[in-house]
């Protein structure tokens, strides 16, 4: 049977809308319908201070859907509408954990995931991340993209893949990625409208977001060396939690030359750092300027600025990459320069980032996997690392030192103290590729994810961690339950 949207628009109206007395359709809150095949894909429009707690509202759009006959699987997404345009980082974003989902294991059939990220946005980061991508590919490795600029994806416009859809695996569990110049490429852009302003809320991203990264078969052709992920732009509680859930090797972070841009990357190099994301390196974009009558170079910022700064960080530096017509307009015609300029002196600038960045793929090395041991009576976690160093961390220190963003806050005022966990047990072992694990606590907390580096520090800081966290607790008046 061929499903229609009138079907779908139907089927949501035996969904009650969250005023309890009308259903989805009526109350005019479903935005977007797209049918690709027997998949059908729908946003719901929701007011975002009530997101978080719609989460089984939009599981009940989903299965009035995919209980249609001819329709083989439904995703949903929650979204609110933009009242003041395009949204440019992520600090309209309302607590990333309330609405997350946990336990995400690494990304099956994709060795290494890289993140390009930018303090804020306009800065080129979109246009870096898919010439890296590039980049890559040329090196002979198997690449993919993730566009995970959920305010402003570009990724499909930048690869010519305006207006296409992913189709679904034979077994309708997955969508197959788009090919555009060798990439597997997905794109939230692809299922929402490019040019439909919205404001995606903090739980409603990390929830799309991931459905999305884990619903793709990313080795639909074959298994893939790397996944390059556009990151929304800024470092607000999306971007954080993002960092935080998906298994990354590691992140790129893309400024322009100037002061202000900079200090931008400083915040996105700091929150890569909070969750123990190892950052790959600085990229200058629009370092200096290539004249295109006569091809004379100029260093409109000075030159070495970014270089000297990120030296100052204790960051590589990978490379600068000039202002130049070619790039903006092949970007613009869905042909970047990489892929359809590959002689160009750009082309062979992006293919010597792409080098640098995969060195310090290789060179990232995180601290071996460690062995590790719940306590019988689960109120603590033995961890032996290879090097020697073992610890029994008691349950309650580790639930209230989680590296989560609740717990750790995006600074130091918004740090929570976390009171009354004496008796807090540990649940299950969650690891998250190679590098971490999701602790589960009987009280329902799951979002920290303890890298093997934040155990070591734990561990070899216990006595100190766990005094000045008794600190905290005696000077806001709070116990230990
Ligand atoms: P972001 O992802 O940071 O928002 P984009 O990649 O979309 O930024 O780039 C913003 C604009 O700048 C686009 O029009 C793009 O073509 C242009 N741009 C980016 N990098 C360069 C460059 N090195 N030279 C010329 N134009 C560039």
């Amino acid at each position: 049977m061929t499903i229609t949207k009138s079907m779908i628009h139907d089927a949501l109206r035996t969904v009650a809308g969250p005023d309890g007395e009308s259903n989805l359709t009526d109350l005019g809150m479903v935005s977007n319908v797209a049918i690709k095949d027997d998949r059908v894909y729908l946003s719901i429009d929701v007011p975002a201070d009530k997101a978080a707690r719609l989460e089984p509202l939009r599981r009940a759009a989903e299965e009035a859907v995919a209980g249609l006959d001819g329709v083989a699987a439904a995703t949903a997404v929650l979204t609110a509408e933009a009242k003041e345009g395009r949204a440019t980082n992520g600090s309209a974003a309302t607590a990333p954990t309330e609405a997350a989902p946990s336990g995400i294991p690494g990304l099956p059939g994709v060795r290494h995931i890289i993140a390009v990220a930018s303090g804020k946005g306009g800065v080129g980061k979109s246009t870096t991340a898919v010439n890296i991508a590039l980049g890559l590919q040329a090196l002979g490795l198997k690449v993919g993209m993730f566009d995970a600029d959920i305010y402003g994806p570009s990724q499909p416009r930048l690869l010519g893949l305006s207006g296409e859809m992913p189709s679904a695996t034979e077994d309708q569990q997955k969508l197959i990625p788009l090919k555009a110049y060798g990439l597997a490429v997905m794109s939230m852009g692809f299922l929402v409208d490019e040019a439909m302003p919205i404001v995606w809320r903090g739980p409603m991203v990390v929830q799309a977001l991931n459905q999305m990264l884990f619903d793709v078969a990313w080795n639909h052709d074959g298994d893939l060396d790397v996944l390059v992920i556009d990151m929304p732009p800024g470092t607000g509680d999306v971007q954080l939690t993002m960092a935080q859930q998906v298994p990354l090797t590691g992140a790129v972070i893309v400024s322009t030359p100037q002061d202000l841009a900079l200090i931008d990357a400083r915040k996105g190099l700091n929150m890569f750092r909070k969750v123990d994301v190892p950052v790959l390196g600085l990229v200058e974009n629009m370092s200096y300027f290539i004249a295109p009558d006569n091809g004379k170079r100029w260093d409109i910022f000075g030159h070495g600025g970014a270089e000297k700064e990120a030296e100052k960080l204790g960051l590589a530096f990978l490379g600068g990459i000039p202002l130049h017509m070619d790039i903006r307009a092949l970007s613009d015609e869905g042909k970047p320069i990489t892929a359809s300029q590959p002689e160009s002196k750009e082309a062979e600038i992006y293919r010597e980032l792409a080098a640098k960045v995969w060195e310090a793929v290789q060179d990232s090395k995180g601290v071996e996997v460690p062995v590790m041991k719940v306590s019988q009576g689960r109120d603590s976690l033995r961890i032996a690392f290879k090097d020697g160093y073992s610890y029994d961390l008691p349950a309650e220190m580790l639930r209230v030192l989680s590296p989560s963003a609740e717990v750790q806050g995006h600074s130091a005022e918004q740090r929570v103290t976390v009171p009354g966990k004496r008796n807090v047990k540990i649940k299950e072992l969650k690891p998250v590729g190679k590098y971490a694990a999701k602790i589960v606590f009987d009280d329902g907390h799951d979002t920290g994810l303890y890298s093997w580096s934040y155990l070591l520090e734990l561990g070899k800081e216990k006595d100190a961690r766990w005094q000045g966290y008794l600190e905290d607790l005696a000077a806001k008046g709070l116990g230990r339950g």
